[in-house]
């Protein structure tokens, strides 16, 4: 039996999570899990799920559930994170809380000697150099989520790094893939959260149709993958099927593909190396599909892309960099203070005017995203 700890449980890979578990109790129990603000959903969460251990982000909050349910251990905030991440009896740590929050407390179980599976990818994007030597020195695996990222996973399975050619991540291109660059210009929050073929938090979405989360993934893949930025190939696929490959040295190309599903990658993070029959599972059937689309993107019209490679690139600060001023951004665009293409210029604009730093240590990194998010902020006259 395999003891989880679900960082994130009333989101939407949180509670995909949970149905995942709910299918396969005789395999896996969640004895941790975290919420957020939304104290209603966590009380529904909880009929299903008795986990011994609950951390919340408010101190009132705890302290109400304490007073209702005096069998269950609550904890809050950060420290609370890192107290359930690390509890001795967890074997596996699902960290499925969005953005740079996200960090220590991955950190922090790694250090605990946990396994990980990584639905935050925020956490590789402005930390990999730490993230990374941190895994091996304490000897756990990091296994992905994202369906890229497990897709790539699948595909190397068993193969040596050297053979790699080079990594082909798939895009579906969000939610405004056929909009121009003058019609990107008037798009409103409602249509930037419609996307075509998931359903996902809304920070993530708004940065499907940037491409920043594209861009986001390329960074992921190159840290957990030890693959150069030139070997990362960004492929539109619209119809998002091929969830990602690998090119080998001798032409190969080896893919994973399916239905879209985030609750394979997730449920594969939790049994890999083995599977199991996915309950609810749509199989793919492409003979009904027929046809399956191709493009190579546009480095112009997805102005974000471009940002990304070139903070990835630069490396040191600047990914922590691109990560906390699109964090700021997409808040501002989704409470309709900054338009839709707002979002690229303000990152670029707080790229421009840092002071670049190699390999930030962890207390560099919280600085300099507290610093890039002020940054937007005071831009926008928010400060
Ligand atoms: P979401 O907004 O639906 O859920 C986020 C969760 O994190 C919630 O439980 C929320 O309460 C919690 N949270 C938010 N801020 C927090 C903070 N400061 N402290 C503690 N908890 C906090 O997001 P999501 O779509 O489930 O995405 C989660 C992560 O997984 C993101 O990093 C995203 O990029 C990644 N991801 C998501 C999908 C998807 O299909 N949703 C796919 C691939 C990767
Ligand atoms: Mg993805």
């Amino acid at each position: 039996m395999k003891k989880i700890c679900v960082l994130g449980v009333t989101g939407s890979i949180g509670q995909q999570t949970v149905d995942v578990v709910r299918h396969h109790r005789d395999e896996f129990e969640i004895v941790a899990m975290s919420a957020g603000k939304n104290i209603d959903l966590l009380e529904k969460i909880m009929t299903v799920i008795h986990a011994k251990h609950i951390c919340v982000q408010k101190q009132e909050d705890m302290e109400y559930l304490q007073r209702k349910y005096k069998d269950v251990h609550f904890y809050c905030g950060q420290d609370g994170l890192i107290q359930i991440a690390t509890l001795p009896q967890i074997d596996i740590v699902l960290n499925a809380i969005v953005g740079f929050a996200g960090l220590v407390p991955t950190m922090k179980a790694i250090q605990a000697h946990k396994d990980i599976a990584l639905a935050n990818k925020e956490t590789l994007v402005v930390a990999g150099h730490l993230i990374i030597p941190l895994v091996k020195e304490n000897n756990v695996q990091l296994l992905p989520v994202d369906s890229e990222h497990s897709a790539i996973f699948q595909s190397l399975n068993g193969e040596y790094h050297g053979e790699i050619r080079k990594i082909i991540l798939t895009a579906s291109g969000g939610s405004f893939r056929d909009k121009s660059r003058s019609e990107l210009e008037h798009v409103s929050v409602e249509d930037a959260l419609k996307h075509p073929n998931w359903s996902m938090g809304a920070k993530i979405t708004i940065d499907s149709a940037t491409l920043f989360n594209k861009g986001l993934e390329v960074m992921e893949a190159k840290w957990l993958f030890d693959v150069d930025y030139d070997d990362i190939e960004v492929l539109i696929h619209p119809e998002s099927i091929i969830h990602s490959m690998v090119e080998y040295q001798d032409t190969a190309i080896i893919a994973q593909l399916g239905t879209p599903d985030m609750r394979l990658p997730i449920q594969y993070a939790l049994t890999y190396p083995h599977r199991l029959p996915l309950l609810g599972g749509k199989h793919l059937s492409l003979s009904d599909i027929g046809t399956l689309h191709f493009e190579k993107p546009d480095f112009h019209r997805f102005h974000a892309l471009a940002l990304a490679y070139e903070a990835g690139r630069k490396g040191g600060s600047m990914p922590c960099v691109l990560n906390g001023a699109n964090e700021q951004a997409n808040a501002l665009f989704l409470s309709k203070k900054i338009a839709f293409l707002d979002i690229e210029k303000y990152v670029e604009e707080t790229m421009r005017a840092h002071h670049w730093v190699d390999h930030p240590t962890l207390e560099q990194l919280i600085e300099i995203d507290q610093w890039a998010r002020n940054f937007v902020r005071e831009r926008v006259g928010e400060i």
